[in-house]
């Protein structure tokens, strides 16, 4: 048996049209997954580049927009990869902001996780991947409630492996450094900005959505049965410094 590969299995990935998601789909094919590309708009560009798969629309605008997905067929790796960010001074933080990314960032991430258990905890077996962040460890800056929802990413993946891990789901989170997406294209396109951050990071450059896409098929493959709960950074070596 090849512990890395995914041959097998059905895997979807939220906010798979652009971006880090984009990678993860196209890995995880890569490693033989039958990928479902979910957005809340068209992931053809995805499609193209796994040449395989298919799509889903799904809007987390309503948190319960997965509940029914998973009862429908038999989904193997569930990658809860869909984020948005707002930014403004604390101070000045609207109430609208704080709900659209706490109902997107972890609301629909939970709630998105236990549809999905329930229907992979009677077959005993199941990965869940969720996307965290440097900002699940670290305070930030003028982007409340991502940090808030976040750090809630972290936590929830901790007690959903304490809940599921000995019924044979496997949740665990990624949290990425400073990767090159649309996510990040403000804070590149300001010099200061940019500088202080790549003087930060060990490695020397931001990262690629890539470099998410193959720790992804670690986390939903046999290599990583043991392991629970955990938070991978995968980073350059930002948190080290
Ligand atoms: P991105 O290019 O902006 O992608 C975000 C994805 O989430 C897009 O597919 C987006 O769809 C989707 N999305 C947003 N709101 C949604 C909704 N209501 N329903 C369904 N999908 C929705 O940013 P990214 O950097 O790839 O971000 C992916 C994940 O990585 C996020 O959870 C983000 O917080 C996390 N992350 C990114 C970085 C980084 O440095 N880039 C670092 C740490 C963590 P649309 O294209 O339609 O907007």
């Amino acid at each position: 048996m090849n512990a890395f590969s995914l041959e097998g299995r059905t895997a979807l990935v939220t906010g798979a049209n652009t971006g880090i998601g984009q990678a993860i789909a196209v890995a995880l094919a890569g490693a033989g997954a039958d990928v479902i590309a979910s957005g809340r708009r068209d992931c053809d560009e995805t499609l193209a580049l796994m040449g395989s798969g298919r799509s889903l629309m799904l809007d987390f605008a309503d948190p319960m927009a997965a509940r029914d997905v998973f009862a429908a067929e038999r989904i193997d790796i569930l990658v809860n990869n869909a984020g948005i960010i707002t930014r403004g001074d604390a101070v000045d933080f609207t109430e609208a902001d704080w709900d659209a990314v706490l109902d997107v960032n972890l609301k629909a991430l939970f709630f998105t996780c236990q549809a999905f258990a329930r229907a992979a905890l009677p077959r005993g077996m199941g990965k869940i991947i969720n996307i965290a962040s440097m900002l699940s460890f670290q305070g930030g800056i003028r982007v409340a409630s991502y940090t808030a929802a976040k750090h809630g990413v972290a936590g929830i993946t901790k007690l959903l492996a304490n809940e599921w891990a000995a019924k044979g789901l496997n949740t665990n989170a990624i949290a990425p450094g400073y990767i090159e997406t649309n996510n990040t294209a403000i804070l590149r396109a300001d010099p200061v900005r940019n500088g202080a951050i790549l003087d930060r990071i060990p490695a020397g450059r931001w990262g690629r959505p890539e470099d998410i896409g193959q720790t992804a098929v670690f986390l939903a493959a046999p290599a990583s049965d043991y392991i629970n709960g955990a938070v991978l950074n995968v980073d350059g070596g930002w948190l080290a410094r």
